[in-house]
This record gives structure tokens, sequence and C-alpha cells, in this order.
């Protein structure tokens, strides 16, 4: 974290452009300037100052914040917007009443998701589905009975062209372990040794974005630990959540991160995995997620490697790199919100009439997955390892 001082200079800097709410999703659906980047800007640095108290109302402000990253390097006098909101809501999060409870939950949760993780399977099935059916509550997917971390192991390979670590993630991990396996085949196909963590711990964005500094530091140090201790060419994840928080964040909780960390699109990219691949004939389009495209600044290479695969014709959707609505806890505190850019995305990705959308974020499909439910659009929704892998296997 910025110490105070530099904080508040940071805070200083801001002359009220207002560029850096061109894209900023939260003021595009509200033409709130309280709930758009540069408001929001602009209260930190009254409040920084005391002129403003940390009330509820200022709380919930912050809070809203998608920390999507569509505000970020946009600023002309080079304020990182993301990372004084994370700062913030630090200073804020007593003030954010209704947090309370996942802060604690998360706090308590997040370090036992092993043994959590069978008892939400029972809730799921005795009340959540029953409560979904009689519409009272949003959808949520079940964990998956066999998480992907129960399979830690070295998976040796004869051909061993290299050696790659998995960082699957939580959402890998726990309700989408078929990604994790799909991704260990393409390696293993490729001829790489692939390891399996079991010293993998949640990368801490949960607990960062509730303003849990410190307990996000723990986490962090604990993954910094343990993979740097795992000798591999790369670490790739299939979350660009998790690789952002990694790359671009462990060094600022921290002051250091895991050296080889890389979003699986960039692995691929560069280890040029996927050339001659085919698939029976499919229109496709493609959801940037916000923190690859706008986090870790990949958009091209995805499109690439779908246009590569023969048999595949990729057109593109309207507003493509427009935030689906997930956003973590955004979606569980701002549910409308979220419902309406969900449902939006929905729509975009409808008139393309293409019979499937390909993504790279396990969050964004459990978004499009929730909100598909609602809208019964028919296309279907797969992250871009599951495409390589049924080019490469079926
Ligand atoms: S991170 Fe996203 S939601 Fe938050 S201020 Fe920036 S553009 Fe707006
Ligand atoms: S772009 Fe930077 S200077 Fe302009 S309003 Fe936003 S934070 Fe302030």
């Amino acid at each position: 974290m910025m110490d105070e001082s530099l904080y508040l200079k940071e805070l200083s800097k801001c002359v009220r452009c207002g560029t850096c709410k061109t894209f900023c999703p939260t003021y595009l659906n509200t033409h709130n300037e309280a709930m758009g980047a540069r408001g929001r800007v602009a209260m930190l640095g009254e409040l920084g100052q005391k002129h403003l108290d940390p009330t509820k109302s200022l709380a919930e402000k912050i809070f809203s914040c998608m920390l999507c990253g569509a505000c970020k390097n946009l600023c002309p006098t080079g304020i990182d917007i993301p990372e004084v909101i994370y700062q913030g809501r630090t200073v804020l999060r007593d003030s954010f009443k209704r947090g309370r409870f996942l802060r604690r939950a998360l706090k308590m949760s997040i370090s036992r998701l092993d043994t959590l993780s069978p008892l939400y399977r029972i809730y799921h099935t005795l009340l959540h589905k029953p409560l979904y059916n009689a519409g009272l509550v949003r959808y949520l997917p079940n964990t998956s009975s066999k998480p992907f971390n129960k399979q830690a192991q070295v998976y040796k390979n004869m051909k061993k062209i290299g050696r790659v670590a998995i960082f699957a993630g939580c959402s890998v991990n726990y309700f989408y372990p078929h990604l994790g396996n799909a991704l260990s085949n393409i390696l293993l196909t490729k001829g790489y040794e692939v390891v399996v963590f079991k010293g993998e711990s949640c990368c801490g964005a949960p607990l960062r974005s509730m303003g849990l500094e410190k307990e996000t530091e723990v986490l962090a140090q604990k993954n910094i630990e343990h993979f740097n201790k795992v000798h591999a060419e790369a670490i790739v994840s299939l979350c660009p959540t998790c690789t952002m928080v990694i790359r671009d964040q462990y060094p600022v909780i921290t002051g250091s991160t895991i050296n080889n960390i890389m979003d699986i699109n960039e692995f691929i990219a560069k280890s040029n995995i996927a050339p001659e691949l085919e698939l029976k004939p499919s229109v496709m389009t493609y959801h940037d997620p916000c923190h690859l495209s706008y986090g870790l600044g990949v958009r091209d290479t995805p499109r690439k490697i779908l246009k590569s695969i023969k048999g595949v014709e990729l057109v593109e959707m309207k507003h493509a790199d427009e935030c689906c609505g997930f956003a973590g806890s955004f979606n569980v505190h701002y549910s409308d919100m979220s419902e309406t850019m969900g449902k939006q995305k929905i729509q975009n990705i409808t008139d393309t009439s293409a019979d499937t959308v390909v993504t790279s974020c396990p969050g964004c499909i459990m978004q499009m997955e929730t909100i598909r439910r609602s809208k019964s659009a028919k296309f279907k929704i797969k992250h871009i390892v599951e495409v390589i892998d049924e080019a490469m296997h079926d």
C-alpha cells in the first residue's frame, strides 16, 4: 500500500477533467457523478483531507466501483484510480454496513474452502434449488464434488519439452474443475510436464475488494513463497483476475510477486500451442473480461487464437469489451446494476447469432450462465481452453 502522504499526493493530482469516466460502467449506468471514476477520486481526496466524514453514503459510492480497470491508464495526470479506490476501501470498510456479512464470511472461509465446499453442496441441493425455483434468490452454481486442487500432483511427460505449473484460482478449483482439466490436457498433449500444486491459496482478490488489505497480504505471502519454489518455466492461470492481482498488486501489497505468472492466452500464443487445429463449423463471438483487456492488456491474442482454428468463424459483438456485470462482490451488493449489465451482454451476444460465446474468465462464465437462464438464450458459453481442448482431442 502507498503510505498516507503518497496516497494524498496521488489524489491531489486530479484536475477534474473527467477523462476517467469515459468508459466507467457504473457512471454510464447511473449518470451520477458520485457513481463514477472522477467523483470517487474527488470524494476520496476530500475524505483524505478530512473535509468529508466516512459516512455510510460515501462508503456506498466507493464500494460500488467494480474495480474493472476501465479507467486505468486514462488519467492524464497518471493517477492509478483502481489502486486509490482499494486504499480508500481500507479506510471506509467499517462504514460500508451492507458489506459486514460478506467481509466476515470471507475472512472466516477463504482459507477453509476445502472444508466448506461440501457443506455448500448440501445447502445448494436442499435450499438453494427450491429457493431459486420459487424465484426468491438469484441463481448460484453448485461446487464440484471433485475440486481441481484435489488432483494435485506432477503429471510427468515422456516428451518433456518444458514444465508448467497451474495457478487454478478458487472458481476453477471449486466450481469449474473441468477448465483446469482441459488446460492440463492441452499442456500434456503438447509435451509439457504439468504441476497441479497443493500449496495454492486464494489469490486474495475478494478480500482486497472488501478493504481487507492485511488479510490479502497473508494469502499473497503464502502464494509467493509456495509458487516461487516450483521449478517451472511458466505459472499459467485461467483467471485473469488472479493473474492481474498477482502480477500487478502483489508487488504493491508485499513488495514481491510470483515471477513467471502468465495468462493462458499469452502462454498459448508464446508457445505456439494452437496452430493447425480444426473444429466442426461454428460461429463464435468473443467477450473480453475486464481484467484481461483493461488489466493485462490482452485483447487481440484470444481472437487470433480463435481465428487460427479451422472451422471457426469469429464475429464481433457490440461492445465486446464492456463489463458483463460480474465484478466479484459487486454482483452481491449491487445486484440490480449487475443484472442490467449482464442482460445487455446477453443481448449483444444474441444479436450476433453466434452459436458460442468464448471468453477467458471463469467469473464472466458464471455471470453469463446466471443471466442466460433468465433470458433463456440458447448459445453455448465456453472458456477458450475448452475450445482448444475440443479442437485437439475431439
Ligand atoms: S474501476 Fe471501473 S467502475 Fe471503478 S471507477 Fe474505474 S471504470 Fe469506474
Ligand atoms: S482522469 Fe485523472 S485528472 Fe481527470 S478527473 Fe479522472 S482522476 Fe481526475
